[in-house]
């Protein structure tokens, strides 16, 4: 969408009342590579190793174990349970072997650091914090608070944990931005909450309303002179 739409959108009055930019994590701000890594990659490896299994059927019976959970559920989040569940020890030395993959996506910092000048800026993110941490490592200074759903409200991120968010920090939800890959948690939800919510579509499937990168994003908080 273009950034005239998009501006219609959050109109000028609703820009001067916004206190709090909300960030989602993996695939708005983190790239896929360190998920894809230790998901797909670490635990069918080391699962394989454990049970004497060939690593392309290891990969498929735990792509199937992941789908029978589904993203609905709290344990799909939950690295600790996959490990107590799939029998594969401590998670410590997988996470650390696959931490070299954590990356930003390029134009990350640039914008969090213009947007941090302006505003407050936090993460809301349906990652666990044992992960989160890792995640954020490099960015993290930027935001003034950093959200789990799952590790600090026992939950998706939900209208509720939206609202929740809002009274921790002291906004109303009309005060908030937030923005995410997910259709249901990061836009659907979030607006649910009263929250003006921007859908980020980095692989283009041209949902309305969708922002391609955080640059955009940028422009329209902070408009070029
Ligand atoms: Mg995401």
């Amino acid at each position: 969408m273009d950034l005239r739409s998009l501006a219609m959108i959050i109109s000028l009055f609703q820009m001067k009342q916004i206190e709090l930019i909300s960030f989602d994590a993996e695939g708005t701000v983190v790239t896929p590579d360190f998920s894809q890594a230790i998901w797909h990659e670490a635990i069918p490896a080391l699962y394989a190793q454990k049970n004497g299994l060939d690593l392309a059927l290891a990969k498929s019976r735990i792509r199937e174990e992941y789908d029978t959970i589904g993203d609905q559920r709290l344990e799909w989040y939950d690295i600790e349970y996959w490990f107590n569940y799939l029998g594969l020890g401590s998670s410590e030395p997988v996470i650390e072997s696959c931490l070299s993959k954590i990356a930003y996506y390029p134009e990350v910092t640039e914008v969090l650091a213009s947007l941090a000048r302006e505003y407050r800026l936090i993460v809301a993110s349906g990652t666990p914090t044992e992960l989160l941490s890792f995640l954020l490592r490099d960015i993290e200074p930027y935001f003034v608070r950093v959200f789990s759903s799952v590790s600090h409200y026992e939950q998706l991120k939900s209208p509720n944990f939206y609202l929740k968010i809002c009274e921790e920090m002291g906004v109303k939800p009309g005060q908030v931005i937030h923005v995410g890959d997910n259709w249901q948690f990061d836009f659907l939800n979030a607006r649910q909450a009263g929250i003006t919510a921007f859908y980020i579509d980095r692989l283009g499937r041209n949902h309305q309303e969708s922002l391609s990168d955080l640059t955009q994003l940028k422009s329209l908080l902070i408009p070029p002179i």
